[in-house]
Parts: C-alpha cells; structure tokens; sequence
C-alpha cells in the first residue's frame, strides 16, 4: 500500500469523519453510520488520493479494491457543499456476466435495460462518445423490431440493443467495452478526478466562493440497484415545512429507478405520505398505502436523524426488493423562520441544547422575522443596487419630496421618499414614507440612521440611479426611467431597487422567535440598549428586548413643525437673552419628551446625549420659509438671513457642533439639563420608577471640555436641589468619537461614570473618510477588495477597534469602574459586538429594529468566550 493508500476509510466504522479530508458528503454518510442507519458499503476515498490519480500517470484505485465483486458507484464528495459537485457514476461492474446474474435477481428484461443505459452513460461521459449515437441505436432499434412503445421492449429486444451499442462502441474506440469491474472502475475514477479540476469547473466554484485549491473526495459504493421484483426505487425525504418549520414528513419515491439515473421512468411518482397526497389531490397512491411497512421504516428513519443529529435533512434513499438503504442527506432547505422553529423544537425535544441552537442561529436572518421580506418566489426586476442601510422590503409610489410624500401619506398612498441625499429637513417626509431611496450616502448618512431608527426600509448610495430634479424623473442605467407616484419596490435588505410592486411575506415575532430570544438572554453577559430619539421609537426599543437606552439623539425631538420654530428661533436668536427666551419655550417640550422615556423604559438607564449637529442644519434652504421664521421673531428678513449666513462652515461636521456648541452657548446644554432633571424628579416623584439620568457630551476632545460642561451641569443640579429640597442622582458620560478623546481617555475618568464610544464619528475621524459620502466609492472599494468590509457598517478591527482598545485601557487606568459601551451603528452587529465583549464592554447600543439581533449575537458570543476559555 502507498502512503496515499492511507486515505481510504471503510464506510461502516464508527467515529467522526473529516470533511476537510473526505469531503462535505462523506462525513455527512458517516454521520448517518454512526447512528446505526442503513447505508450502502464501500469506502470514502480522501482528496489526496483523488489529486494523485490526477497527477500520477497510470494510476489505478483498483489496486486497493482486488477483492471487490458486484455493482459499484462513485460519487463526488467536495469539502463544501455549496461549491457544486460532479455526476456520480452509477452501476460499475455492469458487463456481460454480471447481466445474468443481475438479471437472476431483477430480471432479465430490467438488467439488459440497465446494462444498454449503462453502456451509454460510460461511453458519453467516460470516453466522451456523442450521445446521439446510442439515441440513434435505441431508436432505430426499436422501430426495426416492431415495437412501437420502448417500455413494451422485451429482455430479447434490449440484449440486442446491448449488442449493437458495444459493437458500436468498438467502432469509435478501436477497442471492446471494457468488461471488468477493475477497469471501468480505474476509468471513471480518474475521469471524475479530472473533471473536478477542470478549468471551467474551477471558475464556477470560485464564483461559489471555493478557494483555488479547493478539493474533492470521492465515495465507493455499492449499488443498490433500486430495481427488483419486490418493492424497489428510489426518492427523498424531507422532515420540515419548508416555510414554516412545522415537522412534517413529505416526499416521494419513484418505482424501479436509480436516483440520479436519468434513465428512469418518472411518469409513476408516489408521494410518501398520505396525508400529503390527499392535500395535493394525486391520484396515484401514496407510499403509506401502497407499502406500509416501508413507510414506516421511513418514517422511523427520518425521526431517528433529526433527533440524532439535531438537524432537519432531505435524505436520498434506494430500496432494492423491500431492503432499505439511505443514499444522501442535505440540509433541508428553509425560510429562516422555519430554521428557528426547527430549533426550537429540537431543544425541546432534548435533541439539542440551548446553547447549541442559539449557535446555529445567523443573527441576520432574524431580520426576517422583524421585516417584511420579498416573497422567495417572486421574480425580481432589479433597476438598482446600492448599500442596503435599512432591511425590510417595501412597494410605494416614487415622492420627490418630503411635502409629496406627506400628501401621498395623507391620502393613505404608501409613499417612497427619493432624494440624492437627505438632511434634517426631511424628518417630516421620512416619517410619512414607507422607504427611503438616496442616489449618495453611506450606512452612516443621515438617511441610513434615521430610516433605520424608525425600522424603515432604505437602500442609500444608487448611484447607478441619476435624478433630474428638475423634471422629476430617475432614470437607471440600463434605462428604466421613474417619474413622480410610480409603483417601485425597496429591498433594504439586499440594497436593491425594483420596478413595480412586489409580493411579500410579513414578520413574525412571537412563537419560536420570542424563545429563542429568551435562551438568547439567559446566555449573554453584554447588555444590549436601543438607541432611540423619539418615545415611539424607545417603546418600539423596549418591545424588541433592550435593557435600556443607551443613546437619545436629542437634535431628533426637534423637527415637528412647531418645535422647529421655535428651534430655528433660538438659532437665529440676536444675542444671547433672546436665545435664552427661545430655550425657555423649548423646555417644557424637551422635559415632556424626557418623562416619556424613563416612563416607557421603566427605571431602565437612559442615556441622553446634548445637542450635537451644528446648528445651521436645522435652518431652512428657502426664503419663504425664512421670512416665516423672521415674522415670527419680528426681524427683517435681510437681518435673519444674514445671522443664518454668519452660521454657515466650510465642514461643519468638523465644525461648531457636539460639545463646542456647549462651550460656545452653555444656554443650550443648560436648558436640556434642567429639564432631563425635572422630568427625573416629575417620575421619581410619582414613585413609579426610580429614574437615575444618564447625561452624555458629544465629540469631546479634551478634558477642559469635559470640566466646563460638568461644573455647569453640577450648578444645574445643585439650584434645582435646593428648590425641590431633595437630592438628584444622574451620570455623566462622554461620546468618545475623536481620536483625540481616545488617545486621553485617561483625561475623562474623573468627571465621566461612563464613556461610549461613536464609531461612527470614531471611523470618520480615523479614516479621515466623511460618512455622508462614503457610498460614493464604498462599492468599488469592497468590490476590488481595498476593504474587505465597509468599516461604517462592521468595526475596522484593526485601526479604529486597537483605538477603542487603547482608549478603554487607558480610561480604565483612571477609573477601574468606569462604565464602558458603544453607541455608533456598530453596536448592531455581531463582530462588532463580539469585540466588544472581548473589550470586556458593559453595552452596546444600536437602533431598535436590530436589538434582537444583537441580543443573538451577544449571547453567541458570550457561549463562545466560555468555550474558549473552557478549552484552554
Ligand atoms: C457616533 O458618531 O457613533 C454616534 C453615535 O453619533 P452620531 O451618529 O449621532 O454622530
Ligand atoms: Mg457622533
């Protein structure tokens, strides 16, 4: 025996076998094995074999094999499933011996039959005859002896043709169709072995996502001829519903046919079940009815490997005269619902353990079960593909702008809002679309991050989309053109755009999924808040299972018509007493929404962080509605343009905004203070819940900053003290999303019980890479492999994650306690938040609609890290 030799495995041995050895499907048999089901004998033959039957000229695998007699089949085992396979080669051995005593046990007519086909499919894909010929002989054949229906061909009639086909044979190959199964088994394993490493084989792979060196494992087999006097064929079972996940046995079973051998007659399908066939109205009778006994071995089968393996298959399987034997098994193909539902069921039926079912769980696919999804089944007309900034799919009428989109809304008109890009302005709009569309952006522009809050779907940075504002139309390019209040279709899921409407199915959150969130709870040490800006959305960030609110965009509560005024007023304000008379007309608004938060989260923390854009971003872009605003302060118009002017920055994102707004009009802060405070008291007060306020500082860079706003919030705190008599509790944080911030993290401990890291900004500052234009070139970059991910969607591990690692030990350094989390859009996925627990994190928070799955994520990651640490 060479060394090579070494790679055969008999099939019926117990213990774990290797796919990267053996392939995907042969540690998948062995599995089967290994519970004591039927399968065929043989031998797994490991990929260095099969690369050295490519390599080694005259290299026979029949040497291993001398003692072999009867039927054989060789099939392809790839390491990975997904990477395709190459035919399986059926009935090995068939020659002109083995036909009579085949034919002694099938009889004679199905033996010559299965020798003609099998002398066909050799020559074809062995030694690449025409299949033609051997049409042409069968054909020609037929009508010459007078039978003019080939099923009525008797054993006299196909052992001729048997005749003709190898005399044939010898005619195109100069040589006699080989009879020994040595040689047809010599033969067919190297031509399967060439055929995996096939230039065109291997670009199709590649294109599945196999490596270039990816192998193949081939498995030796005997046949089971699924052909014989009593019950014999061949059929799959499935275990599940494949959209619901519901067990229940289906499938079918073909009489006297061979699996993939195209030669069988398909013509007399039995549906297994009874149940199924009465549900499908067939006519021909079911397995159950028309052999009991075989539907029950089944049936005992299929509940022996889902409880065995704890996973749901499709099993191949092959009867031969009433023996039962499985051929295969994959995956059961299924909606990501029935995945969970399976699971679950597993758990509960002792099958699987929490832990292990909470692993299987990819926690996108959860999105299915939050969002309407496209229909599997229906046929996609892709106008567009951008980033996919919001899952969900959604159909609505095309809006230009946010005032259309508020009239179609009015009108009870789904409406999709499309814009190049949208700011503040658009909130309104936002709010009264169903989707929303952008030619620019990237995952974290302003688009993205409020669609996204408010579980919208949103594909931003089309840009193979061109608008023409001023004809209304978007025009794609391969030259669909849209015109305002056309029918198009959002799959924020998958980033694409679709002509028309689109049929879909709707989410689901109760059933499985909430148990498999409530496993997901009892296993995570991460806390997992919701970052919310408006009391739907924290109610909605409560309802999805967040342990609070770990970020409140306070700029968000702002943009309803008669705050904005207001707002705009205290912006454009001549001086500071006139804005201070603004800010007293806001606080009552602001103190509202803040009882409602700690009212909804239920003495959970809220963390709400003070004002952060530049203010020039709630201004308006017209004149019609700045003289409103200037009649309203009862200014001229000319005076309230020119301090708008005044505000205008050359990068405003690097600008007068986040804690410099602070330093700069301390007025602002003080007023959002004072009523986080009162609106803590008012509930405190009810003794409802006991409400401590968390309060952070946006875009700090240095510890100055820090001192400034604490003194004033300390002043704040202390006046109202002294006015209700009592004391007032709160934390103070920072958004640590400079790099600077990061470098000094050390600076913050003695002002900060907390820091949560923006990785938004965080990204955009280490980048130097602006997150509203990032779509712009975000696709080509990960297209020709310059990132290998969008660093705003998952953490730059590398560059801004050794950053947040710098920072967390060097903030620990001045306080041990501080509290560690994470707030940027990072916060909702799972390598991101693997990391952060690894970064020992308290939190991480991300927008309500991915707080499930980031309650998934943590827990798959705490199962993990305790399994590492176990193993260690
Ligand atoms: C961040 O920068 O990560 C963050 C949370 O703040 P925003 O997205 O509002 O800038
Ligand atoms: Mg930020």
């Amino acid at each position: 025996m060479s060394a090579t030799w070494l790679g055969i495995e008999e099939i019926h041995k117990i213990g774990d076998l290797e796919a990267s050895v053996y392939g995907a499907k042969a540690s998948q048999l062995r599995s089967l094995t290994n519970l004591g089901l039927p399968i065929p004998t043989g031998f797994f033959i490991s990929k260095d074999v099969v690369n050295e039957s490519v390599n080694v000229s005259g290299f026979k695998i029949s040497r291993k094999f001398s003692e072999l007699k009867g039927l054989y089949a060789l099939r392809a085992s790839p390491s990975h499933r997904d990477w395709g396979s190459i035919d399986a080669i059926l009935n090995l051995g068939m020659n002109d011996r083995c036909v009579q005593t085949v034919g002694a046990r099938i009889g004679k007519r199905a033996a010559f039959n299965m020798y003609r086909r099998f002398i066909s499919n050799f020559s074809i894909s062995i030694f690449g005859l025409e299949p033609e010929i051997f049409e042409n002989i069968f054909f020609e054949k037929t009508r010459m002896m007078d039978f003019n229906d080939e099923n009525l061909l008797d054993e006299v009639a196909l052992s001729t043709i048997v005749e003709y086909s190898k005399d044939r044979f010898r005619q195109e190959v100069g040589s006699d169709f080989p009879q020994s199964l040595a040689e047809q088994l010599d033969l067919a394993f190297v031509t399967m072995s060439k055929s995996w490493y096939r230039p065109s084989a291997k670009i199709l792979r590649n294109a599945r996502g196999a490596p270039d060196d990816a192998g193949v494992g081939i498995i030796l087999q005997k046949m089971v001829l699924g052909i014989g006097n009593c019950l014999s064929g061949s059929g799959r079972i499935n275990m599940i519903d494949r959209e619901t996940g519901e067990e229940k046995l289906t499938g079918y079973f073909i009489p006297n046919s061979q699996g993939n051998d195209d030669g069988s007659e398909r013509t007399n399908t039995h549906l297994l079940s009874e149940k199924e066939r009465l549900a499908e109205g067939q006519s021909i009778p079911s397995l159950e009815i028309l052999h009991p006994t075989s539907f029950n071995k089944i049936k005992n089968v299929a509940k022996k490997t889902l409880m065995g393996l704890g996973e749901a298959f499709s099993l191949e399987f092959s009867i031969e005269n009433d023996d039962f034997y499985l051929i295969d098994k994959v995956i059961a193909e299924r909606s990501a619902r029935a995945s969970v539902r399976v699971l679950v069921d597993l758990v509960k039926s002792g099958a699987l353990t929490e832990e292990q079912a909470l692993l299987r769980v990819a926690p996108q696919n959860l999105i299915e079960f939050l969002h309407p999804q496209i229909s599997t089944s229906f046929l996609r007309d892709v106008v567009g593909v951008g980033i996919p900034a919001s899952p969900g799919a959604v159909s609505g009428r095309v809006a230009f702008s946010s005032q259309y989109a508020s009239i179609l809304n009015s009108k009870g008109i789904s409406a999709i809002l499309v814009r190049i890009e949208t700011s503040p302005e658009d909130i309104a709009g936002i709010h009264d679309s169903v989707g929303v569309l952008t030619t620019r952006g990237g995952m974290t522009s302003h688009a993205a991050v409020i669609a996204r809050g408010l579980g919208l779907p949103c594909v931003v940075g089309v840009s193979s989309l061109t608008m023409n504002i001023s004809q209304k139309t978007i025009i794609s390019d391969r030259g669909h053109k849209f015109k305002e209040g056309d029918m198009i279709t959002l799959d924020g899921t998958a980033g694409e755009v679709l002509d028309g409407s689109a049929e879909m199915t709707q989410p689901e959150i109760s059933g499985a999924f909430s148990t498999l969130m409530n496993w997901a709870d009892r296993h995570r040490t991460l806390a997992v808040r919701g970052n919310a800006d408006t009391s739907q959305e924290a109610q909605l960030a409560k309802d999805f299972g967040a342990d609070g609110i770990g970020l409140c965009r306070t700029e968000h509560m702002f943009f309803e018509p008669k705050r904005l005024l207001v707002m705009r007023e205290m912006i454009l304000a001549n001086g500071e007493k006139k804005r201070r008379e603004a800010l007293t007309r806001l606080l009552p608004m602001q103190r509202e929404d803040f009882i409602k938060f700690f009212e909804i989260m239920e003495g959970q923390p809220v963390t709400i962080r003070l004002l952060d854009p530049p203010l020039h971003e709630f201004l308006p872009h017209s004149k019609d509605e700045m003289r409103l605003i200037a009649n309203s302060m009862n200014e001229s118009l000319s005076d309230v343009m020119e301090r708008s002017k005044e505000l205008e920055e050359f990068n405003p994102m690097l600008g007068k905004r986040g804690v410099r707004l602070g330093v700069t009009f301390p007025e602002i802060y003080e007023m959002q203070v004072q009523a986080i405070f009162e609106a803590a008291v008012h509930v405190n007060q009810s003794a409802r819940h006991s409400i401590l306020p968390e309060i952070m500082i946006p875009l700090v860079s240095t510890r100055k900053e820090v001192e400034f706003i604490s003194r004033r919030i300390a002043q704040i705190s202390q006046s109202l003290e002294k006015k209700i008599a009592g004391s007032i509790n709160y934390k103070l944080g920072v958004v640590l999303e400079t790099p600077r911030a990061a470098l000094k993290a050390n600076d913050f401990g003695d002002f900060c019980n907390f820091l949560s890291f923006g990785t938004n900004d965080l990204t955009q500052m280490t980048f130097g890479l602006s997150r509203d234009d990032a779509g712009r070139f975000m696709r080509d970059y990960l297209e020709k492999e310059v990132f290998s991910s969008d660093p705003f969607h998952t953490l730059d591990l590398e560059g801004v994650g050794e950053l947040i690692l710098i920072a967390a030990e060097r903030a620990r350094q001045s306080d041990n306690f501080i509290e560690l989390g994470l707030c940027g859009e990072h916060g909702g996925d799972p390598d991101s938040i693997a990391f952060c627990l690894e970064a020992k994190f308290d939190y991480v928070s991300c927008s309500p609609f991915r707080i499930p799955i980031a309650r998934l994520a943590a827990a798959q990651a705490s199962i993990l890290q305790k399994r590492k640490i176990c193993s260690d």
